[in-house]
């Protein structure tokens, strides 16, 4: 596929595109980890295409979080939304000063923005009745039944520890939605909605208030795809796109496949809760509502991936 066939594409990296399981997540470690993506983005604003660019945040928001709690004894600590917000700033100014590198090597001086953006979600959604996002490092019983008594959820992980909860409510609006609009007709490449945005709910028109809650990632991404009127949603990750039986010994990576038949393989059981389900559901999602293709690819086939020639591709009825 060729510039005339798309235009503005949805970036979407994941956790370990900035941090990898087993750093500790030093900030030379999270710049150099975000150069091989940077570059591959830069080669696409050089061809001509409109980027926007969106992020997880999970290691980051964690390590935010600890600091805030060792530090509560000399400075206040932050709700998990205002962390949130920290992570977006961190990561959007990363990826925005390796972008800007990767351009300059190839003589283009585009210009970048990270949005710190609000993703609205329903007060009413079910997810506030059963919190099951993790959030945090892993602490002992003690610490645990503590803040339970307290009135937060905690969950045991059976080897781990014990792991603070909270709702992962669905994504229904980017508050930044014009703005960023705005910014891509004027050619700027956009960073946005980091880690799933912040999510906030309408106490009355146009008035927000966060919320402590963690959007999945990639549905957030697929609403601001959705959104902003991308031609392609694409999501990288870790693994070469999606494979029904996977890990076992009939597994099979998918390349190009009709939505009825991704949807009956997520009916079977085949794409894990947490990991690969958001990412299919995601992709189903913006192919179903735009008509577009959407894919899931690895972190080094970008280039590969918008050419059809790598990653699993989602083709619209
Ligand atoms: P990210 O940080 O990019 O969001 P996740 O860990 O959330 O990454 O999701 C990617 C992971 O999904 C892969 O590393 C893989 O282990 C897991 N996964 C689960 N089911 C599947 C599947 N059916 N096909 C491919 N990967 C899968
Ligand atoms: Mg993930």
């Amino acid at each position: 596929m060729g510039k005339k066939d798309v235009e503005k594409i949805v970036i979407a990296l994941g956790g370990n595109a900035i941090l990898q399981p087993g750093q500790r997540g030093t900030y030379e470690e999270q710049l150099k980890n975000v150069e091989r993506a940077c570059e591959q983005i830069a080669e696409l604003v050089v061809k001509g295409f409109n980027i926007v660019l969106t992020h997880g945040n999970g290691p980051q928001v964690g390590n935010i979080l600890i600091q805030n709690e060792q530090g509560a004894k000399l400075v206040p600590s932050m709700p998990l939304d205002v962390c949130g917000a920290q992570s977006q700033g961190m990561i959007g100014y990363m990826l925005q000063r390796t972008l800007k590198k990767a351009l300059a090597n190839m003589g283009c001086k585009a210009e970048i923005a990270t949005i710190i953006t609000q993703v609205v979600v329903d007060r009413q959604d079910p997810s506030f009745g059963n919190p099951s996002k993790p959030v945090g490092p892993f602490y002992n019983e003690e610490t645990a039944k503590a803040k339970m008594a307290a009135g937060e959820s905690w969950i045991e992980d059976a080897n781990r520890g014990w792991r603070k909860v909270v709702p992962s409510p669905e994504p229904q609006k980017i508050v930044e939605a014009e703005v960023i609009k705005k910014l891509i007709e004027a050619g700027v490449l956009v960073i946005a909605s980091g880690g799933g945005g912040i999510p906030v709910v309408e106490e009355s028109d146009g008035v927000y208030r966060g919320v402590e809650a963690v959007i999945d990632k990639d549905l957030a991404g697929q609403r601001l795809a959705t959104e902003i009127g991308a031609d392609m949603f694409i999501i990288l990750t870790d693994v070469p796109g999606v494979a029904i039986n996977y890990r076992k010994e009939n597994e099979s990576w998918l390349r190009a496949v009709s939505l009825e038949e991704i949807r009956r393989y997520e009916a079977e059981g085949h794409f894990k809760k947490g990991s690969m389900n958001p990412k299919v559901k995601a992709c189903l999602r913006f192919a179903e509502l735009t008509n577009k293709p959407a894919v899931i690819a690895s972190l080094d086939k970008l280039l590969e991936a918008i050419e059809g020639k790598s990653g699993t591709r989602f083709l619209p009825s």
